[in-house]
């Protein structure tokens, strides 16, 4: 096994939006040092960096540049190029691989892989065309929703098809790119599992969390998830099989969609820290983002123990709206934890930031929260 890369070392992180932010905080404090690269400056992981390199993924000379300068890479952003990774593995180890970045980039590739393994899936079929559209409703049904095959997240690049009228404008949306059909999920409701996975393969995970989304972006999470023992271990297993499967040596969330009839089927994978695992970084005795660092690093993981009932809620761009929130407000709920991404505008569904709160249930958590978000406008 390689040798633990140890604090005083320095770490790459490709990406420079909140994920980068929060583990540089988790490195730092720890003693490592932290470097960044993206195609912006003045970002929130950069500015907590020691370096922040500004180039374009696709500049491979500045990549390598970046790679010599730390002792491993990883990334917070999942839409890398994938000639970036492999730019950076010539001089430093890439964690997670290249490959897992790869497959889970592309939505089609990924539920490839998934499906090959056995793991459970919504109906998928590939569209390049809208003949294939058509044909791929043939066979999936109405409703269905129709996604771009990458680069997509908090629901952009993706249209519900009602009925036979709507496939047109949907196919339209697609704008040229390759897409996925999936049947529409009446699902009761979601929930994911952020694990992490050891250059050793141990694994650790934090449990199942339940996520409730507005207009396709997370909006609450509450932890744990109100689900049956017996889902709790069926989503923990799948997860494990899933970052198993993958070889993943790092952090990854796997986003289900739990059924009426108590199945679970796997959304999209995420091969970093996720939205859904924010509430580690106060709750638990090792946060997702740590994980991220020691998995990255080689050392042993950390504990994920969850210290009490926790709910996070995000804070959008949206807030702004009447001007700078109220942050004495939120301050004034002593079991609330504020988090800020260092973000200079607000936009509409734009992450700015979230809150944390604890409580003695998960019931008394999500009221903490949402009182503790609405006292801020
Ligand atoms: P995604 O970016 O694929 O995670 O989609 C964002 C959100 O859109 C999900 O969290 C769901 O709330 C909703 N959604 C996506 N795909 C489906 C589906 N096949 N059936 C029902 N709802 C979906």
């Amino acid at each position: 096994m390689s040798k633990a890369i140890l604090p005083g070392a320095t770490v790459g992180v490709l990406g420079s939006g909140q994920l980068g932010r929060m583990f540089a905080i988790a490195a730092r404090r720890m003693g490592y040092r932290v470097h960044t690269f993206s195609s912006k400056s003045d970002t929130p992981t950069g500015q907590l960096c020691d370096v922040e390199v500004t180039a374009s993924y696709d500049d491979l000379e500045a990549v390598q540049n970046f790679a010599r300068g730390v002792d491993v890479v990883t990334f917070e952003f999942e839409n890398v190029p994938a000639a970036t990774v492999e730019a950076a593995a010539t001089h430093a180890p890439v964690r997670p691989s290249g490959e897992v970045l790869h497959i889970t980039q592309n939505r089609w590739r990924e539920k490839s892989f998934l499906a090959q393994h056995g793991f459970p899936l919504a109906a998928f079929r590939k569209v390049c065309s809208l003949d294939e559209l058509r044909t791929g409703l043939d066979e999936v049904g109405f409703p269905a929703v129709l996604k771009t095959a990458g680069f997509g997240y908090d629901g952009k690049g993706q249209s519900k098809i009602q009925g036979p009228g709507e496939v047109e404008l949907a196919f339209q949306s697609l704008n040229g790119q390759e897409g996925v059909l999936e049947g529409f999920i009446d699902f009761e409701r979601e929930v994911s599992v952020v694990g992490a996975r050891g250059l050793d393969g141990a694994f650790v995970h934090y449990g199942v969390v339940e996520n409730e989304h507005r207009n396709h972006i997370l909006d609450v999470t509450i932890a744990p998830a109100a689900v049956p023992p017996e889902v709790e271990r069926e989503a923990v297993a799948i997860a494990q099989a899933v970052l198993e499967s993958l070889d993943v040596v790092g952090v990854m969330c796997v986003e289900f969609f739990l059924q009426r009839d108590g199945k679970l089927l796997i959304n999209e994978l995420a091969p970093r820290p996720h939205n859904s695992g924010h509430f580690t970084f106060d709750a638990c005795v090792t946060s997702q983002f740590e994980q991220q660092l020691r998995a990255v690093c080689g050392l042993p993981l950390g504990s994920p123990e969850q210290l009490r009932p926790a709910a996070m809620a995000n804070l959008l761009g949206d807030l702004w709206q009447d001007g700078e929130p109220n942050w004495a407000a939120a301050c004034a709920f002593p079991d609330v934890k504020l988090h800020l991404y260092g973000k200079s505008t607000a936009q509409p569904g734009r992450k700015m930031g979230h809150l944390t709160a604890f409580g003695d249930s998960i019931e008394a958590a999500k009221q903490t929260v949402c009182a503790a978000r609405s006292a801020l406008s």
